[in-house]
């Protein structure tokens, strides 16, 4: 067998057969086939496609690449949650810590920014010492002793998606259903958890825009868990418009820990409630989705959500006083509050305007490898539905010099849409698929 049929075929728009995509997987994973075959390879499933079968395949695969952990020698049961990519996401820094504050162990394999999305471990290296790269026996005690891990790909757990996620980030090769259903049922597979809470965005900043495509990725991933023995639910969630205010590393850490001290924007919260909520019922902590939200907002007002955060930070090396006193993590050389410039409803937030902004200030890659600025973001301060004057703060802009920041309030603004009348807030969820 040969990479460059494999290619050609893909490319012909033929069907994969399960060996082609072991074999192209399991050669690209040991460095058999070079960067250059897998972009186009990515390209060529992003452009044409693949069946239910060929993506079941290649799910298997990748979570195959590396060890498939077992947890249940640890833990009873643990549970993961995984967002399909938003702008201002920054939901597993708080759902995670408040499920395990009740009791329920969560071990995650997340990633790193793709596109114009954050990712959650970019987010989590803002705090100087932070350690993603767990072995397999590291992230095993941790869920253990700590009851939960926040970990990235590893030469250990599905190193083929940590290879193709890198790749794809630079090659054009994201909003691709195989491939974003493939990345993140590879990496939930693999890191063992019973239970998977999969939160798919959609909208203008979501790799899905229409509820109908985003509606086929959740049904294909909870479709996959089930057939791999595990329990999954996916929420429809919306990402038109910025999750919370802060988008960018350390900005959006520190709104997710004002979060976890029982403050932070009330989408926000809310958004994390819920996600919560659903992982503490699929972990068989809540009989409904009113006790469970009960225990989350406990966990946030009586701290020991917190303490858990904490605690993640400590067990994996991070610099705790830091988190402590978010005043510590990196901050931007300018920092400049824009002014709405007119008077009205606010009709749009045009989030993925907003996070290629972000990218653009280097809070993002361009290059595989490129270097983050954790600093750097913009905070919205204004939601769709809401009524602004001119003149009023709109949003801000955190950028590393004078040309960056000029470029990112340009883009921003242009964000922004404006009505005369009102305008319905956004939802927060659009449907629940089990
Ligand atoms: N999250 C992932 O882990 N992979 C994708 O491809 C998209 C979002």
């Amino acid at each position: 067998m040969r990479a460059v049929d494999i290619i050609i075929k893909k490319r012909d728009r033929l069907k994969l057969t399960t060996e082609e995509i072991e074999f192209f997987i399991q050669g690209y994973t040991r460095g058999d086939i070079p960067d250059y075959q897998a972009s186009a390879w990515a390209m060529a499933v992003m452009l044409n496609g693949m069946d239910v079968e060929e993506t079941t395949d290649l799910i298997l695969a990748m979570a195959r690449s590396g060890d498939m952990l077992d947890l249940s020698s640890v833990v009873p049961i643990a549970v993961d949650k995984h967002s399909t990519g938003g702008v201002g996401d920054k939901t597993t820094l708080v759902a995670e810590p408040v499920v395990a504050a009740c009791g329920l162990a969560v071990g995650k394999m997340s990633g790193r920014g793709l596109g114009f999305s954050g990712g959650t471990l970019d987010k989590m290296e803002s705090i100087p010492g932070f350690n993603v790269n767990l072995t397999t026996q590291e992230f095993l005690e941790q869920l253990r002793t700590t009851g939960l891990v926040l970990a990235g790909q590893s030469a250990d757990l599905a190193p083929a998606d940590g290879k193709l996620y890198a790749l794809r980030d630079v090659t054009g090769t994201v909003q691709s259903i195989p491939l974003i259903a493939s990345s993140i049922m590879s990496k939930k597979l693999a890191a063992g958890a019973q239970a998977i809470l999969l939160d798919v965005k959609v909208g203008l900043g979501a790799f899905m825009q229409t509820l109908a495509d985003a509606r086929r990725l959740a049904e294909l991933m909870v479709s996959v868990a089930r057939l791999a023995g595990r329990k999954a639910v996916a929420l429809l969630s919306d990402m038109n418009q910025p999750l919370g205010c802060a988008v960018g590393n350390a900005l959006e850490l520190k709104e997710a820990i004002d979060t976890l001290h029982g403050g932070g924007p009330q989408d926000f919260r809310e958004h994390c409630l819920t996600v919560a909520a659903h992982m503490l019922m699929l972990g068989g902590k809540a009989a409904d989705e009113a006790q469970a939200r009960q225990m989350g907002e406990v966990a946030l007002q009586k701290g020991s959500a917190w303490e858990k955060f904490r605690a993640l930070v400590i067990a994996q090396g991070g610099d705790v006083a830091v988190v402590d006193d978010p005043s510590c993590l990196p901050t931007a050389r300018r920092i400049e509050i824009i002014p709405a410039p007119c008077s009205g409803y606010l009709s749009r937030v045009d989030a993925r305007l907003v996070g290629e902004a972000v990218v653009a200030l280097g809070g993002g890659r361009a290059k595989k490898g490129d270097p983050i600025d954790y600093a750097v973001g913009v905070v919205v301060q204004r939601k769709v539905g809401d009524r602004v004057e001119k003149g009023q703060p709109l949003f801000t802009v955190h950028a590393s010099g004078e040309e960056k920041m000029a470029q990112a309030c340009q883009q921003v603004l242009e964000a922004h849409a404006w009505s005369d009348s009102p305008v319905e807030p956004l939802p927060l969820f659009y449907g629940v698929i089990r």
